[in-house]
């Protein structure tokens, strides 16, 4: 199964694919359109949603300045509790440590719930190859680990899928001919995933919110998998990136009223599960054993720049719905696990700025983001920030080029008249009512999306000259 994330990804090819697909078109526009009507009626639901929002900021902006803190209290509150805490420097160290613990305790299947963590440290290849089968029990994931995909949301994970292709998918990875009826699916995934968790030793779970105080771990799922994998398996791994630490137990309400009202605009998502350590005695269920794998993977280096305020987002996927970009190319042409105007910010810097040049342009900078964000983070001006980071490596040689010659242009009149007089000249051929709409040669990548406008035929200075002659 090909897991393989697309390493440096061709964001504009990526791009120019989904554009062309009309199928993918239509399913970005319902599933975007519902759910940014659903998170315009959640924050409306709030008596005062602005308030809130900036509460929740607030806690996540303390929280980052006092880090180091908060993860030892948390580590020390776990480790009381009877768990055990993983530090992971890298993504690497992660997938070693959680095939270790497999090992260590005789493990050989594995459920997991939902975990962008888990995708950004590519953690299956790592279990498979270790020879633990690995099933994702979140049925979004389900179908995409049966196609041997990415997901192309942070919510919705299959939404490129239509009901159709869904069947499709299960049918031949099932060996079963199913109906494309979306009950008759959920039933299957329903039937095939409880069988799954019987048998699982292992369950690996995400993190959404970790709580420094008590050493709780929060789960929000919708579909009650969550709490299937933390009580079936003997053996429990919940993983986080070291951002998702929140002080206090009090603190948690303030984010789980935004998350669900976001995301989807539930009022709260259908379970939320609070797990504080492994069973213990007397209880009923649980597992024997709890892990917690706490991830840097580059983050603590994003702390002490002006890209901290990534670290404060809680994984909504709010901003994808309302970006202009993101609404017509869906997350696969991104190409890294994060999608979306956060994924242009958090896949360079998690990955590399260097090798990831499109990302930082792929947004008109309308806001709409930061203004649908539930802790109001400052997208359009981070992107702003990694586009200025660029400018530190050295342009190619045609750029290079291109560059010095406009230089000269514009430190010379006469040179930049002439330069408008050849191109009102040379686009004459190409214009229609004002408009270019095809262009040849470079110009033609920009008017495949959109019209250009033809040069005015009298330059402003001789219209100027004239009125005042
Ligand atoms: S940046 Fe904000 S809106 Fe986007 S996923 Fe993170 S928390 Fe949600």
């Amino acid at each position: 199964m090909n897991y393989a994330r697309h390493e440096h990804h061709d964001f504009l090819g990526g791009s120019a694919h989904a554009l062309a697909d009309a199928g993918l078109q239509r399913v970005l526009t319902r599933l975007t359109d519902t759910l940014v009507a659903a998170n315009r009626r959640g924050y409306a639901a709030l008596s005062d949603s602005d308030k809130l929002r900036d509460h929740a900021k607030l806690i996540k902006e303390h929280t980052l300045a006092h880090l180091d803190r908060y993860l030892e209290q948390l580590e020390d509150s776990v480790k009381k509790l009877g768990g055990h805490v993983h530090w992971a420097a890298t993504a690497e160290d992660a997938r070693q440590i959680v095939v270790q613990i497999a090992r260590q305790a005789n493990c050989t299947k594995a459920v997991k719930s939902k975990s962008m963590t888990s995708e950004e440290m590519h953690l299956n290849p790592a279990l498979e190859k270790a020879g633990i089968e690995v099933t994702e029990t979140d049925f979004g994931e389900f179908i995409i680990q049966a196609a041997g995909e990415r997901p192309s949301h942070l919510v919705a994970p299959a939404v490129h899928h239509t009901r159709e292709s869904v069947a499709a998918i299960l049918s031949r990875h099932l060996g079963e001919q199913l109906s494309d009826d979306p009950q008759a699916l959920a039933l299957t995934g329903r039937r095939v995933l409880r069988e799954r968790f019987y048998q699982a030793d292992l369950g690996i779970t995400g993190a959404n919110f970790a709580v420094a105080e008590t050493g709780t771990i929060v789960l929000v799922t919708n579909e009650g998998n969550g709490r299937l994998t933390t009580t079936c398996p003997r053996v429990h791994v919940a993983l986080m990136g070291l951002e998702k630490v929140i002080p206090r137990f009090g603190d948690l309400p303030v984010f789980l009223k935004l998350l669900a009202r976001a995301a989807t605009g539930q009022t709260l998502s259908i379970y939320t599960t609070l797990i504080t350590g492994p069973r213990r005695d007397g209880e009923l269920d649980g597992p024997e054993e709890f892990h917690l794998v706490i991830l840097d993977n580059g983050r603590s280096k994003i702390l002490a720049t002006p890209f901290r305020e990534s670290l404060q987002c809680i994984r909504c996927g709010a901003c994808l719905n309302v970006c202009p970009v993101y609404r017509r190319v869906g997350g696969h042409a991104y190409g890294g696990v994060y999608s979306g105007p956060i994924g242009s910010i958090l896949t360079p810097l998690y990955d590399s700025v260097s090798q990831n040049p499109h990302l930082p342009h792929a947004s008109s900078l309308c806001g709409a983001c930061q203004a649908a964000c539930p802790v109001r983070i400052n997208i359009p001006h981070m992107l702003i920030g990694l586009r200025e980071l660029q400018h530190q490596f050295k342009p190619g040689r045609w750029e290079s080029l291109a560059y010095g010659f406009w230089k000269q242009v514009l430190c010379r009149p006469w040179m930049y008249r002439l330069a408008l007089k050849g191109a009102r000249m040379f686009t004459r051929f190409f214009a229609k009512e004002g408009w270019l709409s095809r262009l040849p040669g470079p110009g033609a990548n920009w008017t495949a999306m959109r019209d250009f406008p033809a040069p005015a035929a009298k330059a402003f200075r001789d219209r100027w000259k004239e009125l005042n002659s």
